[in-house]
């Protein structure tokens, strides 16, 4: 099985942070990342039968307000298509205006959408996750809610097996 997956999130959510450690050192092999037209590819990981494709998708880390508007939306989730699963990066400590921005340019996106909530190596509060977590459920039909820590690589196979799932 092989596809394409796309990681998106505003900026400082800890998406390069994520690649780094999915991707390890492949990563900085830049010469050798294939390009789409559509999508810049990130890595390919290779694991047993399968095969996954990151991809970085242009629109979709613009924080600009005009941003928000309807055309531009069409056409960050027109950026998607051909993407068979969309990795969506949050921080687990807050939910803004940027986040906001980009769960709209999602749309109506068929594949499925992971949320993987990043940074819970830093949470303060645990009684506060759950609820966090329960208003972040609400906000769109996500396939799976995958609290993590990119940094230190907390949680990360079970995203990696999601993200094979749908492949
Ligand atoms: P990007 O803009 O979405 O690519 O975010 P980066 O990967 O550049 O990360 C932004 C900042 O968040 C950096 O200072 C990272 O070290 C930090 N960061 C990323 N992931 C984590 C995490 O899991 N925990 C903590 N504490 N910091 C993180
Ligand atoms: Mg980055």
């Amino acid at each position: 099985r092989c596809g394409f997956v796309a990681i998106v999130g505003r900026p400082n959510v800890g998406k390069s942070t994520l690649l780094n450690h999915i991707l390890g050192q492949k990563l900085s092999i830049t010469s050798r990342k294939p390009q789409t037209t559509r999508h810049q590819v990130l890595g390919i990981k290779t694991e047993g039968p399968v095969q996954a494709i990151y991809v970085d998708t242009p629109g979709m880390h613009e924080e600009e307000p005009r941003a928000i508007n309807r055309y531009m939306n069409k056409a960050a989730t027109s950026a998607l298509k051909g993407v068979d699963v969309a990795v969506f990066v949050v921080d687990q400590m807050a939910w803004t205006t940027a986040d906001e921005m980009v769960l709209e340019k999602l749309g109506s996106l068929k594949c499925p959408v992971i949320l993987a909530v990043n940074k819970v190596d830093r949470i303060e509060n645990r009684e506060a996750l759950l609820p966090h977590l329960d208003m972040l459920s609400r906000k769109r039909d996500f396939a799976e809610i995958i609290p993590l820590s990119a940094l230190k690589g907390m949680n990360l196979a079970p995203l990696e097996e999601a993200v094979a799932r749908f492949l």
